[in-house]
């Protein structure tokens, strides 16, 4: 029996976690608007779910946010649990571990998951600290064994991201972890999906929550390279920081936003939050645009999943045109212009 318990990946004393059942996501909203890792979450939760044959499980804190729970269901969710007062409409570390703790200790998921974003990462170490289990960051690849160890494999970048590793919790469940936006991909969304959903309590009145939400102040510059639709970027062919003004003129012609690679963010041309790559955001936009990038691997592991991809590069053998859909050989200092003018004229 050890020894067929070591070919399976299950620890002789391993405690009978059998109660334990489902794959639960954490469906991260802000103003009543989902993050798009949920459903992405969602999708790739589906498939974890159907290997272990148990129910897919959406969490839902927030205030208003009915609507959220219907469109986990359409998105793949079995069981939705929602919690929806006023005093949960904006995060608060406090208030909202309480509420998910108590869903996980009546639940007994066996996988839990959150977006790798500032809110994923914050919930789910605050809840990781009350339960006995740990936790693997910033996730890229799930997969599960089957039934017996049913246990989650979790990899992610490791060792200043040369190595990939996958990470395992045997001893304890659930197993939680955060995954990367943009990396997994949602499934189609279902409006005749036919689910559970459960109403629960907010655990906090507002008199005891320490933390006070005074205000929200937008950033000056409105960003967000994980939510883009489109993203122009742009890599060392650019040539300086002025350059990437070309790239913003474009973006604005598109309604998008402007994305780097790391050759650009580590000359000091563009802040970090701007790029893309291993180090960087992955991102999954509808087109991208990359301007003056040869197409490293590290940059192509954020960026391959884009719906559409045209790169402009001077060099016909560079790289990033094996995975780009439309390439444009050329001098981008004469292309990004006159593709800009003849939007904006298309517009106009
Ligand atoms: P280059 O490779 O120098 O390419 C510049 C391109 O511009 C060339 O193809 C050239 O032909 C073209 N060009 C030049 N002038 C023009 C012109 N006038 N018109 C048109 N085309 C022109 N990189 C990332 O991007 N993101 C990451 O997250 C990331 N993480 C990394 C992590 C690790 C551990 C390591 C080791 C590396 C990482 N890198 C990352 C770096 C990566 O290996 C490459 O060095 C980087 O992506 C190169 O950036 P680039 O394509 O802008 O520059």
């Amino acid at each position: 029996m050890a020894a067929e318990n070591k070919k399976q990946n299950v620890p002789d004393d391993m405690p009978d976690w059998s109660a334990y059942r489902g794959v639960m996501i954490f469906v991260e909203q802000r103003a009543g608007h989902a993050k798009s890792v949920s459903w992405q979450l969602l999708g790739e939760g589906r498939k974890l779910a159907d290997k272990l044959e148990v129910d897919l499980i959406a969490l839902v804190i927030g205030h208003d946010v009915d609507n959220l729970a219907k469109d986990a269901i359409a998105y793949g969710a079995d069981r939705v649990y929602i919690a929806d007062a006023p005093e949960l409409k904006d995060y608060r570390t406090r208030p909202y571990s309480r509420v998910a703790l108590q869903v996980i200790r009546e639940v007994k998921p066996e996988i839990v998951l959150f977006g790798a974003t500032a809110t994923g990462r914050d919930l789910a170490g605050a809840i990781a600290t009350h339960l006995p289990t740990g936790l693997t960051a910033d996730c890229t690849i799930l997969d599960v064994e089957p039934h017996p160890s049913r246990l989650l494999l979790a990899s992610r970048p490791a060792f200043s991201e040369k190595m990939l590793a996958t990470i395992l919790c045997k001893q304890y469940r659930p197993q939680m972890a955060t995954a990367r936006a943009g990396v997994f991909e949602a499934a189609p969304y279902d409006p005749t999906r036919q689910g559970e959903i459960h109403s629960v309590p907010s655990l906090m009145a507002e008199e005891e929550i320490d933390a006070q939400v005074l205000q929200f102040i937008e950033a000056t510059e409105r960003f967000d390279l994980e939510e883009a639709e489109i993203i122009v970027a742009g890599g060392r062919g650019l040539g300086g920081p002025d350059s990437f003004q070309l790239l913003q003129e474009l973006a604005d012609a598109l309604g998008g936003v402007v994305g780097a690679s790391r050759a650009a963010v580590d000359a000091g041309w563009i802040g970090h939050a701007h790029q893309v790559g291993q180090t960087g955001y992955t991102v999954r936009p509808k087109l991208y645009l990359a301007v003056g990038i040869s197409g490293a691997v590290q940059h192509l592991v954020g960026m391959q999943n884009s719906d559409c991809i045209l790169a402009i590069n001077r060099d016909p053998d560079a790289p990033i045109f094996k995975v780009a859909n439309f390439a444009i050989v050329g001098d981008l200092f004469k292309i990004v212009p006159a593709l800009t003018e003849a939007i904006k004229a298309k517009r106009a």
